[in-house]
């Protein structure tokens, strides 16, 4: 049953919090170069399926593969992080107190050590990549700055670039552009479309005019499945999501 191109494939996922089923029965697939949006009513298991994603929970039962062939159910957490699967969580994880520069390039090396002796040991192709995902989340001109003298939407697309820079081929966002005024809300949606040509993107998102705007895809979930899915077009006239958000 594999589909040429099909990065994710999730069959028949179930997740128990202490009887409590989060998710119950969800199939979901997903190709490579998508940027698919996931929405629905609060309590719908959309951060909890990211977590099974990142591998922060682990299902009761069901299938989570990765590239076809990788049982995500079987790694740790820090090993999806390796095979290249990279989460951003709401809360920011940058170090204010560093430049951004230097946010991107512990991110990069992903080591600790002195930043001198690690920016000394710093390759042209790594340079590189820093200014090009510098250049990708607008803060060329910032780069000097320290990270905690960012706006948030700033702060929040440091992050971005942060996990961008480790080159994960499947990028999880939950709410990306919470708290973000209007025009931060515009650039970040200019911003995902920049980043999906190359990398593989779902993004949890509640604000509805933003999914509107920026989704291509969309999928509905509720009470712990999928309700639908297509186009925002194609899901906004189903009556199935009709009921679930108007009640009707
Ligand atoms: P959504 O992101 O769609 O709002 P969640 O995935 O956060 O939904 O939650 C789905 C359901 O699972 C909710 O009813 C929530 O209360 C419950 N839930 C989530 N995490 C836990 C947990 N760690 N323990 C118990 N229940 C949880």
């Amino acid at each position: 049953k594999e589909t040429a191109g099909e990065l994710v494939r999730i069959e028949q996922l179930e997740v128990d919090f202490d009887g409590f089923k989060a998710i119950r029965g969800l199939d979901f697939s997903l190709s490579s170069g998508e940027l698919r949006f996931l929405i629905g009513p609060n309590g719908a298991g959309k951060t909890t399926l990211l977590d099974v994603l990142c591998g922060k929970v682990k299902p009761s039962k069901g299938k989570v593969l990765f590239r076809n062939h990788v049982d995500l159910t079987k790694h740790q957490e820090h090993q999806i992080a390796q095979l290249g699967i990279g989460r951003k969580f709401q809360a920011p994880s940058i170090f204010v107190t560093l430049t951004v520069l230097e946010n991107l390039l512990l991110s990069m090396r992903q080591k600790r050590g002195l930043l001198s002796s690690l920016i000394a040991q710093t390759t042209v192709e790594q340079r590189e990549r820093m200014k090009y995902y510098l250049h990708m989340i607008g803060l060329e001109k910032k780069s000097k700055d320290k990270a905690g003298s960012l706006s948030h939407g700033e702060k929040q697309w440091l992050e971005i670039g942060m996990l961008l820079i480790q080159q994960p081929e499947l990028l999880l966002l939950d709410e990306p552009a919470a708290g973000m005024t209007d025009s931060e809300t515009e650039k970040t949606g200019e911003l995902l479309h920049k980043i999906s040509d190359q990398q593989t993107i779902i993004v949890v998102e509640h604000d509805m005019d933003f999914v509107r705007q920026f989704a291509k895809t969309v999928t509905v979930m509720h009470e712990g499945s999928v309700l639908c899915e297509g186009t925002m077009q194609e899901v906004q006239n189903d009556d199935k999501v009709a009921e679930v958000y108007l009640g009707r």
